[in-house]
């Protein structure tokens, strides 16, 4: 019987991590060189965000990194007064969807930006974090 391999790079993902296994963990391996990748499929050529090892579409699973890079625009936020368990001390943040033209990607918005400023229509960019504790995550910035 071959010996089981636990993969367990996506537990450095985010405040607490809910996954132990995936077939896209690279992606955690890429946000600790500080990028914020999505995969591509190679066949039909729909970008996905979260990154999926399996295109829905054509049902391929040849896929290739991309890079999130550039700005995206806005297109709807909300703001949370509770939140899910091991994020209750970062109250009150904001998540947001923001469009990058052929793919959306869903992420916080950094901390450092003020309620007040967050528009509908204003430009981010996904920006890789360190975390105190050693994990890592990505957080909109204002573009
Ligand atoms: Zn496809």
């Amino acid at each position: 019987m071959a010996k089981k391999e636990l993969d367990t790079r996506f537990s450095k993902f985010g405040t607490v991590s809910f996954t132990s296994i995936t077939k896209t963990n690279d992606f955690v391996g890429y946000l600790e060189q500080g990028k914020v990748m999505g995969t591509k499929c190679k066949s039909c050529s729909i970008k996905f965000f979260p990154p999926r090892a399996d295109c829905y579409k054509c049902l391929s699973s040849d896929m290739e990194w991309f890079e999130v890079a550039g700005k995206g625009k806005l297109l709807t936020f909300s703001r949370l007064q509770y939140g899910p368990v091991g994020f209750e001390g970062d109250l009150p943040y904001s998540i947001a969807v923001a469009d990058f033209g052929d793919y959306k990607v869903f992420g916080r918005l950094a901390s450092g930006i003020a309620e007040n400023d967050i528009r509908v229509g204003m430009e981010v960019k996904a920006v890789v974090h360190s975390l105190p504790n050693g994990q890592v995550n990505y957080v909109f910035e204002k573009a």
